[in-house]
């Protein structure tokens, strides 16, 4: 068999293999006016059989309109930014389908200046799964297993970012420092796994009382602490109070009065390190240890 007809390259057609590929590779367009469409949209994925390729080839807006939540705003500032220093376009957007959740799309293509506005080349993947392992995978990093709750990793990153909102807006935050008292003899009388039961019921008790945009977080062992954003030190003060009550009033499974809470609590000072203000709760949480358990203390 002569050697040229095993080598010679096929014709293949892109048009045979793209309808079958794991994505979607597009040509957006952009006019100086802003309008948008898609002259080549083309691909696989469950997403394309609820699009209408011929409309999207005159005008963008309907797949814009699909967009879900911030999607939009964010897609259309990544646009902007992309044509403006004509550095590639790499974003991802959540796309609502007709059924089911939305389905998270990544886009990535490089812009290019045409005559009449900006072409963009580039590709669009369903990323859905691997963005659901993404969220599985944090979750899993910043919660406590037994009570759910968010672990101190979580809550540090939470407090940074209120701690920097409140000295911005000069507005106040307060937080509690709460630790179970003789939790050892809880563990040592009921046996330790009531004791983890304890635990997630006191979790429990803690998100009723709080708002929503409180956040209470386990450190570790018997210890928890509350991020009240927009809490001067009283109201933080009076809101542990009732916390402690509760508790103590609530019966664990073996009677009410068994599982009491010392709580320590401070308020921010604009621009202080955070480690300061955990200073000043865990003190105040040492002297409600040391006048007794059971009570709430704070530090100005
Ligand atoms: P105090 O009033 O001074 O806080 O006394 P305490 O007994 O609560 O404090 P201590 O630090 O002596 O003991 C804490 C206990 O918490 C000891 C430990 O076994 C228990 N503990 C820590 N983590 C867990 C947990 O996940 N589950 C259970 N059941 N117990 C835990
Ligand atoms: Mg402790
Ligand atoms: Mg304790």
């Amino acid at each position: 068999m002569p050697v040229n007809e095993i080598d010679a390259p096929q014709q293949i057609s892109a048009d045979h293999f793209i309808p079958h590929i794991p994505g979607v590779i597009f040509q957006l367009h952009r006019a100086h006016s802003g309008h948008m469409r898609f002259p080549y949209l083309k691909g696989g994925g469950v997403a394309l059989k609820y699009i209408d390729c011929d409309l999207l080839a005159l005008n963008a807006g309907p797949l814009v309109e699909q967009l879900t939540g911030n999607d939009h705003p964010k897609i259309m500032s990544a646009i902007e930014h992309s044509a403006r220093l004509m550095l590639p376009l790499k974003t991802r957007f959540r796309l609502s389908l007709p059924k089911g959740e939305p389905h998270w799309i990544a886009v990535s293509a490089s812009p290019k200046p045409v005559s009449d506005g900006v072409q963009w080349n580039g590709m669009m993947m369903d990323i859905s799964d691997h963005v659901a392992e993404e969220q599985r995978l944090r979750k899993l990093s910043d919660t406590d297993p037994l009570t759910e709750l968010p672990n101190r990793r979580r809550l540090m990153g939470h407090l940074t970012h209120v701690a920097s909102l409140s000295a911005r807006h000069g507005t106040p935050l307060s937080i509690m420092m709460i630790d179970i008292d003789h939790f050892k003899r809880i563990n040592d009388r009921w046996g330790h796994l009531h004791g983890d039961d304890v635990l997630r019921q006191l979790a429990t008790q803690a998100q009723t009382l709080m708002r929503r945009e409180d956040m209470i977080a386990r450190l570790g062992g018997e210890e928890f602490m509350v991020v009240l954003p927009l809490t001067p030190l009283q109201q933080c003060h009076a809101l542990a109070d009732r916390l402690r009550q509760t508790i103590s009033a609530h019966d664990f499974g073996m009677g009410s009065g068994h599982v009491t809470l010392s709580i320590g609590v401070a308020e921010y000072r604009c621009g202080e390190p955070l480690t300061s203000l955990i200073e000043r709760a865990d003190q105040a949480l040492y002297s409600a240890k040391s006048v007794g358990r059971d009570c709430v203390r704070l530090l100005r």
